[in-house]
């Protein structure tokens, strides 16, 4: 059976993950109709760019840029051997999107490399994330601005977590948040831009939550995140992971990349706890991480 090219084309272009070539100066020369909705860009805007170029700025979950050093990309086309990797993909809008890739290389007629293919799947839970949505603007549960839960729903939330504490045993845990030095931000670059950023830090929860896991504004630039059956390991873990994520992230502005960074406060649910008692513990804990200097997470 003979393909035609155009049929190639059009699966490709329908293809629900994102794919791209790039040739051999990772110059990209092809992004399908995936790629654009996971990372907004266009093929417009991405075409003729060097991936390497500062666009997508992939980060791995220690916060390292990959496309200045460990490149899959570059390294599949210098030895020709296939790579996967999950890594975190730059969003036009700010946010980080985790994304599980692979690539290899291209050839010609003689097995000559003449560039690569990654192929990447957003692994954010993005559908049940729209329900989510939906059903908190229902409910006038959500904050608008930035699209999370509000302080009304995640108050709901941690009586639920006591609850079932009480009743199954199952442990949670709490992630205090505030944005450093907004005030700062705010007065430099206009709140407008300091709402993109609020948009952006409240994005990067939402696409790298565990579906069971609770990301809310709680006022202001402050959120709070509820974790449900976590150890105090994998707490700080999962808060330093998008404390990371959040330092490496950024909007870009009159040809300036503007990013902030997040302090935390992070506490497991104790015996005896209260909705009070733990949210102000918490709090503390999170003076305690302004006070050592600002982009760090305290445990307590
Ligand atoms: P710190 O590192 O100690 O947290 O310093 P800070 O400046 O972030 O803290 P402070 O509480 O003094 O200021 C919070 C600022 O957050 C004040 C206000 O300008 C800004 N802010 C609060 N809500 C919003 C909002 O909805 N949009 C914008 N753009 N800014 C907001
Ligand atoms: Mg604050
Ligand atoms: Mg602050």
């Amino acid at each position: 059976m003979k393909i035609e090219q155009e049929s190639y084309e059009k699966v490709i272009a329908s293809l629900h993950d994102g794919l791209y070539f790039v040739d051999r100066d990772r110059t990209i020369v092809y992004w399908n109709n995936a790629a654009e909705r996971i990372s907004g860009f266009t093929a417009e805007e991405v075409i003729g760019k060097s991936c390497g170029d500062s666009l997508l700025t992939h980060i791995d979950s220690e916060g390292c840029n990959l496309c200045e050093k460990g490149c899959p990309l570059a390294k599949t086309i210098a030895d020709g051997k296939p790579r996967e990797a999950e890594i975190y993909m730059h969003h036009k809008d700010g946010h980080r999107i985790p994304v599980s890739v692979r690539v290899s290389t291209l050839t010609d007629e003689n097995g000559n490399v003449t560039g690569g293919i990654e192929l990447f799947t957003d692994i954010s839970n993005q559908t049940a994330n729209e329900l989510r949505v939906k059903e908190l603007e229902k409910l006038a549960l959500l904050d608008n601005l930035t699209q999370l839960a509000n302080r009304n729903y995640i108050e709901r939330e941690i009586q639920g977590r006591f609850e079932e504490k009480r009743r199954l045993k199952v442990p949670f845990g709490i992630l205090f948040i505030d944005i450093d030095h907004f005030k700062q931000f705010n007065d430099r670059y206009g709140h407008d831009v300091g709402d993109e950023v609020l948009k952006y830090v409240a994005s990067t929860f939402i696409a790298n939550s565990r579906p069971f896991d609770l990301y809310g504004r709680w006022g202001g630039e402050e959120f709070l995140g509820v974790i449900r059956n976590i150890n105090r390991a994998d707490l700080e873990t999962l808060g330093n992971r998008l404390r990371t994520l959040i330092a490496g992230s950024y909007i870009m502005h009159t040809d300036q990349r503007l990013s902030v960074t997040i302090s935390i406060g992070a506490t497991l649910v104790a015996e005896n706890d209260t909705m009070d008692g733990i949210i102000k513990r918490a709090d503390t804990l999170l003076y305690a991480s302004k006070s050592a200097g600002r982009n760090c997470l305290t445990m307590g």
